[in-house]
């Protein structure tokens, strides 16, 4: 018996039908789109506000056990610096590929398979994006990030220093060194 695939969602955006792809391996169809994007579609960090625009340049090719989506998704990234706590606004383009399998084949779990002629992009596209986020986030890859003493962001004057503010443990050496700054 073949394993239970949940049904997709003929409403969602990102079910795709394939109807118009003969089972004809070389036939393509080419698709650009843009769709709001799922909820959850990041870690805790970062990640892709829902609704926002998603946009979708794919090519879905019939090959000899399935469909092949390839292609790129370009997302709005929101999230926090892990370093200056700044917020972070970028655009990025991730690449989008999985081999949906014609049905009547035993599919693995990391698998994807045609269910009713449909295309459920959802997986494919979790997995293109939310693997590929960083846990620890930049504004810049050279973000100074904040003062440990003060907190002030060290991206608004590299040159932030404070003076007279030396563990006391250390006062008595800081006399020999005589390296005192400004
Ligand atoms: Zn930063
Ligand atoms: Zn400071």
């Amino acid at each position: 018996m073949s394993p239970v695939h949940h049904q997709p969602d003929r409403r969602s955006p990102l079910v795709f039908e394939m109807h118009e792809l003969a089972r004809q391996a070389g036939t393509m169809k080419q698709v650009t789109t843009t769709v709001p994007a799922p909820a959850d579609l990041g870690n805790e960090v970062i990640g892709v506000p829902q609704d926002s625009d998603i946009e979708l340049d794919l090519r879905f090719e019939a090959v000899t056990e399935g469909v092949l989506v390839t292609g790129t998704a370009t997302v709005q990234l929101r999230g926090q610096c892990a370093r200056c706590l700044d917020d972070i606004e970028d655009e990025e383009s991730f690449d989008v590929q999985e081999l949906y399998f014609y049905p009547g084949r035993e599919i693995e779990d990391d698998e994807a398979q045609i269910v009713e002629e449909m295309i459920d992009l959802d997986e494919a596209l979790r997995d293109a994006v939310v693997l590929e986020l960083p846990f620890t986030p930049l504004c810049e890859e050279d973000c100074l990030g904040l003062c440990p003493q003060c907190g002030f962001n060290r991206n608004d004057d590299p040159d932030h220093t404070h003076e007279q503010q030396i563990d006391p443990r250390w006062s008595k050496l800081s006399g020999l060194t005589g390296d005192t700054q400004d």
